[in-house]
């Protein structure tokens, strides 16, 4: 893993997160995306603040734990950093009482596409390991 050092972020973003705006707070009040967030927090090593209270946090949709559990390594790449079963990539979330577990590929290509995946879902960048919604494409038969 060559990991270049992440230097383009952007400061009006990394402004606002030092200041302990939310993710939500700093999309809204810049119109920018949620990657670009994530990757000047993952940038300047700002740890998203855990929820106080019970033990054990879930995410309650999918997508927030998909931001929840990838870290950006450059070049517009972000690599799974949650759950490995087996070796395969589960995203979990859902309460206690109906937690669920899909593929992180799956819930990134919904995330760009607006739409579930038809078939299965692969990096188009060349790095095997990419979750970032903007690489992954369905495979075409
Ligand atoms: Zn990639």
């Amino acid at each position: 893993m060559n990991q270049s050092p992440v230097a383009d972020y952007r400061l009006d973003i990394a402004q606002l997160l030092k200041q302990g705006l939310s993710d939500r707070a700093v999309m809204r009040q810049l119109r920018c995306g949620r990657a670009a967030v994530i990757e000047t927090r993952n940038a300047l090593g700002i740890i998203r603040k855990p929820r106080e209270g019970s033990g054990h946090k879930m995410a309650a949709s999918a997508e927030d734990a998909f931001w929840a559990n990838i870290q950006a390594v450059g070049d517009g790449h972000f690599v799974w950093a949650g759950y490995v079963e087996n070796g395969t990539p589960r995203l979990q979330y859902g309460g206690r009482e109906g937690r669920r577990r899909c593929s992180p590929s799956r819930v990134a290509f919904r995330i760009r596409a607006g739409r579930n995946p038809e078939g299965p879902v692969a990096p188009t960048c060349g790095r095997g390991d990419c979750v970032a919604p903007d690489h992954l494409d369905e495979v075409k038969a």
